[in-house]
C-alpha cells in the first residue's frame, strides 16, 4: 500500500504512527467520516507495567460541529493480556469502551493525540484504554493466589509452608466448627 492514502475521504499517513490529517475535513461544516481500523499496536506500557495486545479496533465517527470544533464518537475494542491480581497468570482481557469527546482546535487547551491539523488514532486509543483500565484482573472468582512463602501457584498444586497464621479473631469461629 503506498502512503499516504485516502481513506473513506480522509487522507491517511501510515508511516510511523496512524496520523489522520483532517485539514480538509475541518474546513468543511457539517462533514461527518466514519473510519473503522485496527491499531497496531503491540504493547501497552503503562506506569510500570507492559501489557501485550492481542488487537485493538476503533470506530469512530468524526463529525465537524463548525468552528474548527471537531466531536469524535465511537468505540473501541481489544483484546489484552493481564496479570491476575492474585496468582499473576496472565489472563485475557477483553475490553470494550465508548467515548464521545469535543475536539477545539483553536482552543488553548493542549491535546496530546492532536498534532497540528492530524488526529493520532493510535495515541487517542490508548490514553482511552489506560483510563478505563480496571483496578485489578482475576483469573477466576475462586483464584486462590500464590503462597506467600514459596510462591507456589496455589490453583495448579499444594505446598507444604504452613499458612495457618489465622487472623486470631478468626479462631473463634473455628473452634466454633470444632464442636459439631
Ligand atoms: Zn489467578
Ligand atoms: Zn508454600
Amino acid at each position: 500500500m503506498q502512503f499516504p492514502f485516502r481513506y473513506n475521504g480522509i487522507t491517511c499517513d501510515w508511516g510511523d504512527n496512524m496520523q489522520y490529517n483532517i485539514t480538509d475535513f475541518l474546513f468543511n461544516d457539517g462533514m461527518k467520516r466514519n473510519i473503522s481500523t485496527d491499531i497496531n499496536v503491540k504493547e501497552l506500557n503503562f506506569g510500570n507495567n507492559n501489557y501485550q495486545i492481542d488487537f485493538i479496533h476503533i470506530d469512530v465517527d468524526i463529525t465537524n460541529l463548525g468552528y474548527k470544533k471537531i466531536n469524535l464518537k465511537g468505540v473501541i475494542k481489544g483484546t489484552l493480556k493481564i496479570p491476575c491480581d492474585r496468582c499473576m497468570e496472565e489472563v485475557d482481557y477483553n475490553l470494550e469502551t465508548n467515548f464521545s469527546k469535543d475536539i477545539e482546535f483553536d482552543g488553548d487547551e493542549k491535546i496530546e493525540f492532536i498534532d497540528g491539523y492530524n488526529l493520532d488514532l493510535e495515541k487517542f486509543a490508548l490514553d482511552e484504554i489506560i483510563i478505563h483500565l480496571p483496578m485489578k484482573v482475576l483469573c477466576s472468582d475462586t483464584c486462590k493466589g500464590i503462597c506467600n512463602q514459596c510462591g507456589t501457584n496455589l490453583n495448579k498444586g499444594t505446598c507444604n509452608c504452613d499458612n495457618s497464621d489465622i487472623d486470631p479473631r478468626l479462631t473463634v469461629f473455628k473452634d466454633l466448627f470444632k464442636e459439631f
